[in-house]
């Protein structure tokens, strides 16, 4: 392997994802060029499509909310959950409070949103960040592009490598901790339906639970279903991930998702992927001459539909606190702190109170560890 230099800038965003590709948007609307550490963008589905309404303000402040208009996209519709009883009732609260939002073709949302900050005029180092050293008041990222390492330079990090949290793990790990609510993971599965089948599939998102955990199951705009199990990692089948048979016999034990496929023709072709999905956040979160956004500064539950607003909320916001830090004003980068550590308490109480609406497995270790006193630990 060899090595290079690539180049300095006044601000580094880490992470091509929502949260960084939302940063260097507002960076370059405001006038500034940052280095963006960005790897590329990863082949095939992309988890999670729900976009709340409450993205689409933040979408405008980047000129970015044109995207959602995309044909591969498509406006949500009736949420219907078993969620604390045996019916299936209509309610879209479960979800979201604001009305109805986008269900996104994540993929292409994200190649979109990165082909606009690529037009705004910013140049992606495809690579990963390995290394962060203090130069004086500013950085020295070592990165490696799988060819060559690289080092740049940087006076301010914006950290938005998502669970990983590079920034904080490389660089703080003495002055931010990591903190756990939870050890949720998620089952994910694309599915399409059968060529011929004389059943048109109703466009509403499905919730259920079972005493090991909750369904999700939303069709997307081109007709294929994302179907989703939440768990805790010890409450998971054996060999889940290797054969889809195992995961079918979990479905068979479902009182609405498995008929809603069957009855649709839906087909379960391959066994599903398993991603971490529980709520984990980092506090502080930020540090002298960085800040993190995204899930690397607070990483929710899906079951809130908030992790993508909070990337592009934290994405703008950081890039701006950021710019103020660099001009002398540290005021604005203690409100974000403040703001984003509010968040997460809002979080964990309104978490607290849809999982305490499920009163019907009261023995099962799942609904247990959600609704008894849920200390936070590092
Ligand atoms: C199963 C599942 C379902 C979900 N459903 C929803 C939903 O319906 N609605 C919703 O709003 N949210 C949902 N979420 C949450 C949402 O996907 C995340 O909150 C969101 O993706 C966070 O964006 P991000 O940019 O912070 O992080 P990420 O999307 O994780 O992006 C991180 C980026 O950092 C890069 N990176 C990592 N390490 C390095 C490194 N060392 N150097 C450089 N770059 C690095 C990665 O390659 C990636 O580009 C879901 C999450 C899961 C797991």
């Amino acid at each position: 392997m060899t090595s290079a230099a690539f180049s300095t800038a006044e601000i580094a965003v880490v992470g091509g994802g929502i949260a960084s590709t939302a940063a260097v948007l507002r960076l370059r609307r405001t006038g500034h060029s940052p280095l963006w550490i960005a790897p590329a963008q990863k082949e095939g589905n992309l988890s999670g499509e729900h976009l709340s309404p409450a993205a689409r303000p933040m979408l405008e402040e980047i000129d970015a909310a044109g995207l959602l208009g995309a044909a591969y996209h498509r406006p949500e519709q009736s949420v219907f959950s078993a969620w604390g009883s045996d019916q299936l009732a209509e309610r879209s609260g479960i979800v979201h409070l604001e009305g109805p939002g986008t269900v996104l073709e994540r993929a292409a949302f994200e190649r979109d949103l990165r082909a606009l900050a690529v037009a705004s005029g910013a140049g992606p180092v495809e690579a990963q960040l390995i290394g962060l050293d203090r130069n004086g008041d500013g950085w020295v990222l070592e990165v490696d592009d799988g060819d060559r390492l690289g080092r740049c330079g940087a006076r301010f990090v914006l950290d938005g490598s998502g669970r990983a949290a590079v920034v904080a793990g490389i660089q703080a790990p003495d002055h931010a901790a990591r903190f756990r609510a939870d050890k949720l993971v998620a089952l994910c599965a694309v599915l399409s339906q059968e060529k011929n089948a004389g059943v048109e599939p109703t466009r509403a998102t499905l919730l259920e639970t079972v005493p090991e955990g909750w369904w999700y199951a939303t069709l997307l705009a081109d007709g294929r279903l994302v179907l989703n199990f939440y768990t805790d990692p010890d409450l998971l089948p054996l060999e889940v991930t290797r054969h889809a048979d195992v995961f079918r016999a979990m479905l068979e034990r479902t009182n609405y998702v498995g008929r809603w496929l069957r009855d649709a023709e839906f087909n379960l072709d391959a066994p599903p992927e398993l991603a971490s999905a529980g709520t984990t956040w980092l506090a502080p979160a930020t540090g002298e001459g960085w800040a993190a956004i995204g899930d690397a500064a607070a990483a929710f539950d899906p079951l809130s539909s908030h992790g993508m607003t909070t990337a592009l909320w934290t994405g703008i916001k950081g890039a701006d606190a950021a710019v103020a830090r660099l001009g002398g004003d540290a005021e604005p980068l203690t409100e974000y702190a403040e703001k984003v550590g509010q968040g997460v308490q809002e979080f964990l109480q309104s978490r607290a109170a849809l999982y305490a609406e499920e009163r019907r497995f009261s023995t099962s270790p799942f609904w247990i560890r959600r609704t008894g006193n849920c200390d936070a630990q590092s």
